[in-house]
């Protein structure tokens, strides 16, 4: 089980817990400042790849050169290295888009978006 501390990076959290859960084939649980990754089999979650993944999401946002991932065992923290402050997602929702009311979070899948659905209701 892997904890990501998301207290920098709040507006993001929710999205980001969906896109590394879904990278790393794990499933979130979202706490109040930081979300919690658990093994769906009887391995152990990857810090790498959940690292890697965050790091990813952080790139496709443009974003990556504010933010370092540390980990410390199972505790993976985002920690902000200079004053950008990350602003809510704003909700775009188009024809072919599934955007979430709740996060803003956008997929073209709506299997994906059914999915996404779930981490708000748990
Ligand atoms: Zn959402």
């Amino acid at each position: 089980m892997i904890t990501v501390d998301c207290k920098d990076i709040l507006p993001l959290k929710s999205p980001l817990a969906v896109y590394t859960s879904d990278q790393v084939g794990a499933v979130p649980a979202l706490k109040i400042r930081e979300f919690v990754l658990d093994s769906v089999s009887d391995e152990e979650v990857d810090a790498a790849r959940v690292i890697k993944a965050i790091k990813d999401f952080l790139d496709s946002l443009s974003i990556a050169k504010h933010f370092a991932v540390i980990q410390n065992r199972n505790l993976i923290s985002i920690v902000a290295i200079d004053d950008y402050k990350v602003e809510p997602q704003p909700a775009q929702p188009t024809d072919q888009f599934f955007s979430c009311i709740h996060c803003g979070y956008v997929t073209q899948f709506e299997a994906v978006y059914n999915n996404h659905m779930k981490i708000h209701y748990l």
